[in-house]
């Protein structure tokens, strides 16, 4: 897969990182939710990249717990899920969790989406990386071909929702990002986190541009005590 020239498609409806967290903030203290009480969990890829979106959560709501493995795809289970969540700093009562999942993707300084020129480099590099290479991968004889687990996850999510990949680097990124936030929502089903605390699910893709990092926001949910998701 070759970087495409249609940024704009994922460009248009998203907004720098900084704002997208502080609209995070206004909508989360809209539901009584202070950052002082929230335990924020990402699942995004562990691209290097992606540690702009870490730092701005880390100035406005304290470290967050990593939960994401290549790709963005959630790399814990059950147990990995309970731990994060019994982090959640409660203050004697209702505290919450927001969980951010993203996939993401770079822009060239070209315009080129796809790519990104990396600190140090002199020639562009595919970011997603893990994406772009399962995608070529599936493209080229539907085997999988990694001995990896988590290019096994992210090729298992990838074949069930392409059927065999896709054309575009953006529309598959899109698609990755759905299959974040369906993990994401599963696992905080399974748990009934509701139950002990408010749970806010968000999710998008994560823009690497040369002017500034982007936050394309796809879903955004919170569930309260009754334990049905509503608009965040
Ligand atoms: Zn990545």
């Amino acid at each position: 897969m070759s970087p495409t020239s249609s940024a704009g498609r994922l460009l248009d409806g998203s907004v720098p990182v900084e704002e997208h967290l502080d609209a995070l903030l206004d909508r989360l203290g809209g539901h009584g939710i202070s950052a002082e009480h929230t335990l924020v969990a990402l699942s995004t890829c562990r691209d290097e990249l992606v540690a702009e979106l870490a730092r701005a959560v880390d100035v406005r709501w304290g470290h967050p717990f990593t939960v994401g493995g290549l790709g963005g795809i959630p790399a814990i289970g059950h147990t990995g899920w309970r731990t994060a969540l019994s982090h959640v700093p409660a203050h004697g009562g209702r505290g919450a969790a927001l969980v951010i999942g993203t996939s993401h993707i770079g822009v060239a300084p070209d315009g080129s989406i796809g790519a990104t020129l990396r600190v140090g480099q002199d020639q562009v590099s595919a970011t997603c990386g893990a994406l772009v290479a399962v995608n070529d991968a599936m493209h080229a004889d539907g085997e999988c071909p990694f001995d990896d687990h988590e290019m096994q996850v992210l090729w298992s999510e990838i074949q069930s929702c392409t059927g065999g990949g896709h054309s575009d680097i953006d529309e598959l990124t899109v698609t990755l990002a759905g299959r974040i936030d369906h993990e994401v929502s599963t696992a905080i089903r399974a748990t009934r986190v509701w139950e002990d605390c408010d749970v806010a699910v968000v999710s998008g893709v994560h823009i690497h541009h040369p002017d500034g990092d982007r936050i394309l926001q796809l879903t955004s949910t919170i569930t309260g005590a009754d334990g049905r998701p509503t608009p965040l």
